[in-house]
């Protein structure tokens, strides 16, 4: 922790400094007083290390990352937010954004600098008349379902209900409802940002595009984003959904099968697997829980009658342990996966973009999925296609528009002696895998080591985001992220 106590004199007066993590590298002081003026001009609060609520407020989903930020500001609005932009940039200061504090590379924290947790801005307000929500940078994923289900509308968003729309929002967005609706930036009308000169703007298709443009999938690069306008469509609130349980032997075949039958499927369906040990949940019978399976998890965006049709050929497939598949509340379905994912276990990920997933992929993966280092590791292939593919390339600041697959291998473990060998199971699939793979790869599916991985993130828009990078963060005081350099 770089965190420390100096006493200096000014005007013959004892003062106290504190150092914090500079942007120029190494340590610049800041004094008490500047901390006192600051908690005194904020709505929300100011943490110190060692008060009450500091260590609840730095952690976050990954149990890997364990920082100290010297001071989190937990902001309340606008006004706190650009207080807290202001006062980084004034001090040189390293600065955190955190929103739903989910990133698995653990950026929304930072060492010794500013954390700036919008966790307490999680308003959401649908205005069902012009079927739009105006959702704030805090807000997590369940905050946007409950809201928006309440008129029976929805946003595409991800499949894990205590994600932050931040973050997901910033790098895409994509879902159970993503095949249909697009991603969750194709649904996104505007956002007010505060960039790193301090200034709150108001930024859609006429204001700021180029703005507009490259906060729609270039991550946190551009500034704290403290609300977002999307656009709302017709879902629900029942929806067929479910999940399908297999015995891991027959996960040779299932996977072929997958591949034909997600080929023809229609926009509404999206069809998941999952290689993992099965949990040892209520709906697994005892004799399965921790033995390897394959899981087939789908939804239905749309009608429900054609929900039943659409998931026939795969509750046809096999002769599956559990078919869980039926008419379940979106809102449920949103967080079916939240107890194989809740915060507090070590996690380390790596992912690959697939354009087919060919028979020497399918090997690849199944042959990892026998050789799991922990009951929490899953393989995860996530469908993609349908409209959010027809979306060009350059659209929008997300690049990747022709993947049909995206595989994340979810490793995930509780003993830090374990680090070694799970990460190293992570490393040896991804590297099998990388021959079939299309070398592009999701900006919010990355941890923190892959920095040589970023210009293929942000792929053929990446000249165009550096330039938007120099326009609206020169000093690149937004770096805490799969960062942009300021181009020259
Ligand atoms: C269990 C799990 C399941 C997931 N499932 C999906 C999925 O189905 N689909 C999908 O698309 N993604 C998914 N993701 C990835 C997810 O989109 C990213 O982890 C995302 O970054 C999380 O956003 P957050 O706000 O919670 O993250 P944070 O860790 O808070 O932030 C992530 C990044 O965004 C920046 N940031 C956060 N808030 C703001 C803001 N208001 N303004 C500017 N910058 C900000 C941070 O500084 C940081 O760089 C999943 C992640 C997890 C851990």
């Amino acid at each position: 922790m770089v965190t420390e106590v100096v006493p200096t004199t000014e005007n013959g007066r004892k003062k106290v400094e504190t150092s914090f993590q500079a942007l120029s590298g190494g340590t610049v002081p800041v004094s008490d007083s500047e901390i006192g003026a600051l908690r005194g001009a904020l709505r929300g609060s100011v943490l110190l290390p060692g008060e009450p609520g500091y260590d609840a407020a730095r952690a976050i989903w990954n149990a890997m990352i364990d920082r100290h930020p010297g001071m989190i500001v937990q902001a309340l609005g606008a006004a706190d937010v650009i207080q807290a932009v202001n006062f980084a940039r004034e001090h040189g200061v390293v600065l955190a954004v955190r929103g739903g504090g989910h990133n698995i590379a653990g950026n929304a924290v930072c060492e010794g600098g500013i954390m700036l947790d919008l966790s307490r801005m999680r308003s959401v307000h649908v205005d069902p008349t012009t079927r739009r929500a105006r959702v704030e940078g805090g807000a997590l994923l369940s905050d946007v379902d409950k809201e928006t289900q309440a008129f029976g509308l929805a946003v595409p968003v991800g499949i894990n209900s205590t994600t932050g729309i931040a973050g997901l929002t910033l790098g895409g967005g994509f879902g159970w409802t993503s095949r249909k609706f697009g991603l969750t930036i194709d649904n996104l009308l505007s956002v007010d940002i505060v960039t790193a000169d301090g200034t709150l703007r108001r930024v859609d298709a006429t204001q700021h595009p180029d703005l507009f443009w490259a906060v729609r999938g270039g991550g946190g690069n551009f500034g704290v984003v403290t609300s977002f306008e999307f656009q709302l469509s017709s879902l629900g609130p029942q929806v067929i959904s479910g999940l399908l349980l297999h015995p891991f032997a027959e996960a040779p075949a299932l996977l072929r099968e997958y591949r034909r039958l997600a080929a023809a499927a229609p926009d509404e369906l999206c069809v998941w697997l999952v290689l993992r040990k099965a949990p040892p949940a209520s709906f697994v019978p005892v004799e399965w829980r921790d033995k390897e399976v394959l899981i087939i998890a789908l939804c239905y965006a749309g009608p429900m009658e054609a929900g039943e049709a659409a998931a026939a050929p795969f509750r046809a497939l096999g002769k599956p342990i559990v078919d869980l598949v039926g008419p379940h509340p979106f809102v449920g379905w949103e967080a079916a996966f939240d107890p194989l994912l809740a915060p507090g276990a070590r996690n380390y990920w790596k992912s690959h973009d697939l354009k087919q997933l060919t028979d020497a992929a399918s090997d690849v993966l199944l042959d990892a999925a026998r050789h799991l280092p922990s009951s929490e590791c899953e393989v995860f292939i996530g469908q993609l296609g349908g409209q959010i593919n027809r979306v060009p390339a350059d659209a929008t600041a997300y690049p990747r528009r022709d993947v049909a697959f995206t595989v994340n291998i979810h490793t995930r473990w509780r003993d830090p002696a374990q680090d070694a060998v799970c990460t190293a199971w992570t490393r040896t699939l991804f590297k099998a895998l990388a021959p079939h793979a299309m070398g592009s790869v999701y900006v919010n599916f990355m941890p923190a080591d892959e920095a040589d991985r970023i210009q293929s993130a942000f792929g053929s828009n990446y000249a165009r985001l550096a330039e938007a990078k120099r326009r609206y963060d020169p000093q690149n005081l937004f770096r805490l992220n799969q960062n942009i350099p300021v181009a020259a």
